[in-house]
């Protein structure tokens, strides 16, 4: 089995290439100088000379803010892109698993959202990975599986856990995160290995929720970071989203229900805390390489 990582700098592909390597699978992961799947010829030659059976997307324009204004620039990676892969795996017959995001849903109700509700997303980002969601399912139905996710977190890039752990060790008293927004924090890491236990489980293609379970707020979820690396969780304070200055609206209440996994042998993925505690070491340890001065 030949396997295509797309997006293997970010922080999902990151963990994918580990996993990957640690079943000794043979895999390729180009970087998006030499993959850029918003170009179909580009893709069409990578596919035709590596054959892949398996290729895992995880390319993304994942900059909520920004896409507000870079409307065109997201559109074309979030939506063409995986139409593009989806047009490609449908020629070389191969499985596509593309990831999408909880950000496809309004987020106005206050119950978990299932996997066939109605998406009305509110920003330029959800749309566009509504879009590419409907365009991989029309183009090719048969053999695409697509996941969504939520507030990922690893030792790679920027994301919420580095940004809370650099708070938690520099020498601000007062740190402010809302607590209106409510999510499921989710390893990369338990998110990369889920989806390879989903491979070997023969999960029929379609639309399911891969995020740890539970659910928190963003303040929730950044007093959480600080307990776990020894810092008073007091230090954050509470505040509401209209006191944010950010361009892209967010969904209030965006928890991903679980039930699709009812019936299909596979069991969904682990508590978000248990998960956490397990790899804040690490996440810490790549801040403190870094320099808590970073992004
Ligand atoms: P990252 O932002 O960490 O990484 C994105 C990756 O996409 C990078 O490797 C980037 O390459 C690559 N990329 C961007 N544009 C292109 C392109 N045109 N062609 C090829 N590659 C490209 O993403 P995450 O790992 O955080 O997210 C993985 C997936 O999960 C995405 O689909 C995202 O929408 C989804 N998701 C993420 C959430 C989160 O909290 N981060 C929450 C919910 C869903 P380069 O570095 O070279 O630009």
């Amino acid at each position: 089995m030949n396997y295509l990582v797309i997006g293997g700098s970010g922080q999902l592909g990151n963990e994918l290439m580990t996993a990957l390597k640690m079943q000794e699978k043979t895999f390729i992961a180009p970087n998006s100088n030499m993959l850029d799947i918003t170009n179909g010829l580009h893709l069409a030659e990578i596919m035709g000379n590596f054959l892949p059976n398996v290729v895992f997307n995880a390319a993304a324009d994942t900059n909520v803010n920004k896409a507000q204004t870079s409307i065109s620039r997201t559109l074309s990676i979030n939506a063409i892109g995986p139409w593009n892969l989806a047009k490609e795996c449908k020629l070389a017959g191969a499985k596509l698993i593309h990831i999408s995001t909880d950000y496809v849903f309004s987020g106005d109700k206050k119950l978990p959202w299932e996997t066939f509700d109605e998406k009305t997303p509110k920003s330029i980002y959800g749309l566009s990975k509504s879009l590419g969601e409907d365009l991989v399912m029309s183009e090719y139905p048969q053999n695409s599986i697509i996941f969504r996710t939520a507030w990922l977190y690893s030792p790679f890039g920027k994301n919420f856990v580095k940004t809370m752990v650099r708070k938690a060790l520099s020498k601000e008293k007062v740190i402010r995160v809302v607590n209106d927004q409510t999510g499921q924090p989710t390893s990369a890491k338990d998110l990369a290995q889920h989806l390879l236990k989903c491979l070997d489980g023969n999960l029929m293609p379609g639309i399911y929720h891969l995020t740890n379970s539970g659910e928190a707020t963003w303040f929730e979820f950044a007093r959480e970071i600080f307990k776990l690396v020894g810092e008073d969780p007091e230090r954050i304070l509470p505040i509401g989203s209209s006191a944010l200055v950010e361009q892209a609206p967010r969904p209030s209440y965006s928890v991903l229900s679980q039930r699709c996994w009812e019936n299909t042998g596979i069991e969904p993925m682990r508590n978000w805390q248990v998960s956490l505690e397990e790899q804040i070491e690490e996440i810490k340890a790549a801040v403190l390489s870094e320099g808590i001065n970073g992004n």
